[in-house]
């Protein structure tokens, strides 16, 4: 029996997200049909307006609804640090610990040979030109993930930098090998920024 073409194609849309397989997939169709109308028709709502309404800050690649982005816009907070992350999650991740004031900048990626990712497929550009642009930039702190790629895009960017006689950092490693930013607690990302040191 093929399910009716409604629910086979909801169960095509669950099945494009990540994580998710076909039993999943038809369970959360089936779910969905049993839920309010109104909970559905503000689910659907949402998004559309996630995709329609957010944008990246053209300074500093972080989502956004305006442009630039609330934290670029935000004159009082400090604008002599930037800190390079990989994603957008890690911004959020470093904001929700309240300890650090300054800027940042999202890669949107890191370098990854294996899969092909070079430095013209992240946003490194923008940071180059970013700096050129703006001399009350006085350090760049990499907060990019401890993982072989994530350490290799901090050598490379620091690299990138060095002559122009900003001042590179890189996180402490309070941070675990292998560890993501976005999973780690409060305290570890604050002592991490605390312990940077220059490379
Ligand atoms: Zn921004």
């Amino acid at each position: 029996m093929q399910y009716p073409e409604p629910i086979a194609k909801l169960i095509d849309s669950y099945l494009k997200l990540p994580g998710i397989g076909e039993k999943t997939a038809t369970r959360l169709a089936f779910y969905t049909i049993d839920m309010d109308q109104s909970d559905v028709v503000s689910f659907s709502k949402a998004l559309i307006s996630a995709k329609n309404d957010l944008h990246y800050c053209k300074i500093c690649g972080n989502i956004t609804e305006s442009d630039p982005c609330a934290i670029c816009a935000d004159k009082s907070r400090d604008q002599s640090q930037v800190i390079v992350v990989e994603q957008v999650k890690d911004v959020m991740a470093l904001e929700k610990m309240r300890e650090y004031h300054g800027l940042y900048h999202v890669l949107h990626g890191v370098l990854s040979p294996i899969e092909g990712k070079g430095p013209e497929d992240i946003n490194i550009t923008s940071l180059v030109k970013r700096l050129q642009q703006n001399d009350a930039i006085k350090e760049i702190i990499l907060a990019t993930n401890a993982t072989p790629e994530g350490e290799a895009t901090a050598t490379y960017i620091s690299r990138l930098i060095k002559p122009s006689g900003i001042v590179t950092t890189r996180l402490a490693h309070g941070l675990a090998v292998g560890s993501d930013i976005e999973y780690a607690d409060e305290m570890t990302l604050f002592k991490a920024i605390e312990g940077r040191q220059e490379i």
